[in-house]
């Protein structure tokens, strides 16, 4: 990993097969991935972990993706986490709702994995 430093990403998909796919794809470029299936235990592993990246799915089982991104953003208090996030709702409304959430990309399924990766890439270097 550039820098010497590896990069914490936390997955927040309810999906196995997109999550193991992610997963796969981040950590063969040298991210540390973290993946959790459900709102609640993002929220409290975002709080242990201090994550670099969050890649955040809409449609979780017992919240959606905005109520998290959005209580993210009250726990950090700061705009300095960058969250993603990748889902299947790819209406403008549905995006732009994101956007207001505090999303800083929105990516739509299926997605291609090289527009994430940059994304992604795009996203930590701002971090820095
Ligand atoms: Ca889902």
């Amino acid at each position: 990993m550039v820098h010497g430093e590896t990069k914490r990403i936390l997955v927040v998909e309810d999906e196995q097969d997109v999550a193991g796919l992610l997963q796969a794809r981040l950590e063969a470029n040298g991210y540390e991935v973290h993946v959790e299936a459900c709102g609640r235990a993002a929220l409290a592993e975002a709080r242990e972990l201090r994550p670099d990246l969050v890649i955040l799915d809409l449609m979780l089982p017992d919240m959606d993706g905005y109520t998290v991104s959005a209580e993210l953003r009250a726990m950090y208090r700061a705009w300095t986490l960058p969250i993603l996030m990748l889902t299947a709702r790819d209406k403008l409304r549905d995006k732009l709702r994101g956007y207001c959430a505090g999303a800083d990309a929105y990516l739509t399924k299926p997605y291609d994995a090289g527009e994430l990766l940059g994304a992604v890439a795009r996203l930590l270097h701002h971090e820095v």
